[in-house]
């Protein structure tokens, strides 16, 4: 699992009072190029690798400088940052935090930390504080992200609990990188205002598409996954208010011990309420963050509701929607909807067990978050012939 992030990071040459800093990472760009105020250059020096010179950093913090370079020296374990990477840097802590990486088809900025759910599987538990400064960060990361990014996720928390800056964020992309997929996580209950929503799609983005979790097709179930009373209603809602603005939706389902009985059942309210969304996204736990807190009471073995897994899918699929399956282990799925299991985990955080080098379908399996390789499926196995599944 790469690590993203640092503390006590030795600098040197800052000026005091430098708080923190946005910076792209460059290769040995000659100071006569065209670098913008951010741009920086990171050296490689045997087992280190340094950030330098000064003369690239914000002019006014260049201009402070009492001597001719400041320069970071970055841990080992971030050795695989590289030109076009972009780091926000808090000197005075020796504070790093990666939040591009140029390389990386998986890049998410998280734009809060806040939420107004608290569901039990959550991987990033919400926390109330005052982090509007996530969202100054972003603003001036994103014009330095490479052009050529093919998606970028946008994730919290719950970013539109930031109403207009969230909105504001959405117009940067579409600004600076017209090109790029956006892929917005949301529990989808501040759409049920139809002024935002409407002014979600007024930003005509070329290319954005949110999901939002259903947990259940009963409301008392999905507001107890996610411990908020009324937020079936206003999800619901919230989904057809922006699919009659023309946003793109896809619904996502996380499946644990407390919905899979419900899980066949969810796909048939989906196909009957709901079948104009773009994408239905059937997924495994994630083990960390709540999830493993609450691990013995919501785990439940992929093994052990193959069958819903397999018949919520296909209904899905004959009911004419598009559907994957995400998180999941080829040897622990039917074969039947091993077509439409996709490779879903992030790059910096997929990982196999030993098991895995024997297998025959290992290229084509999503395998494991690397926080889950200690509890999964007592039924995986190395699958010897391409067309067998052991489920
Ligand atoms: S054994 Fe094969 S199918 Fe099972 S998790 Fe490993 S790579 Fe995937």
């Amino acid at each position: 699992m790469l690590s993203l992030s640092s503390r006590g990071v030795p600098t040197r040459g800052f000026p005091a009072q430098t708080q923190r800093l946005i910076l792209r990472l460059r290769d040995n760009v000659p100071p006569s190029t065209a670098c913008t105020a951010a741009d920086c250059i990171y050296v490689s020096d045997g087992e280190d690798i340094g950030i330098a010179p000064a003369w690239t950093f914000k002019r006014d913090v260049f201009d402070a400088l009492p001597v001719g370079k400041c320069a970071v020296l970055l841990p080992e374990a971030m050795s695989y940052l590289s030109d076009g990477d972009i780091i926000a840097l808090e000197p005075s802590k020796g504070a790093l935090r990666v939040l591009y990486r140029r390389n990386s088809p998986s890049n998410s900025l998280l734009v809060t930390e806040r939420c107004n759910h608290y569901c039990l599987m959550c991987s990033q538990p919400p926390k109330d504080i005052d982090d509007g400064y996530i969202f100054d960060e972003l603003e001036l990361a994103i014009p330095l992200i490479s052009k050529e990014t093919a998606e970028i996720g946008v994730t919290g928390g719950e970013p539109t609990i930031g109403g207009d800056r969230f909105l504001g964020l959405l117009r940067t992309l579409k600004k600076h990188l017209p090109q790029t997929a956006v892929h917005v996580l949301s529990n989808g209950r501040r759409f049920v205002d139809p002024h935002f929503a409407a002014a979600y799609t007024d930003i005509a983005h070329p290319d954005l598409v949110v999901g939002i979790p259903i947990y259940a097709d009963v409301a008392s179930l999905h507001d107890y996954i996610v411990q908020a009373d009324g937020a079936f209603d206003e999800t619901v809602r919230g989904i057809l208010n922006l699919k009659a603005g023309g946003a793109r939706v896809e619904v996502r389902i996380v499946i644990i011990k407390q919905n899979v009985e419900r899980l066949v059942q969810l796909a048939y309210f989906l196909a009957r309420n709901l079948t104009f969304v773009d994408h239905i996204a059937l997924m495994g736990l994630e083990v960390t963050g709540f999830a493993r807190a609450n691990l013995d009471s919501i785990w439940i073995d992929p093994i052990d509701y193959w069958r819903e897994l397999t018949e919520a899918a296909l209904w899905l699929e004959a009911s004419g929607m598009r559907v994957s399956i995400y998180n999941h282990q080829l040897c622990t799925i039917d074969q039947r909807v091993w077509h439409v299991a996709r490779k879903s985990i992030s790059d910096w955080k997929n990982a196999y067990i030993p098991e895995c080098s024997r297998c025959a379908v290992r290229d084509r399996c999503g395998g494991f978050f690397a926080t889950g390789t200690t509890r999964h499926s007592r039924r995986i196995s190395a699958v010897h012939d391409a067309g067998t599944s052991h489920a």
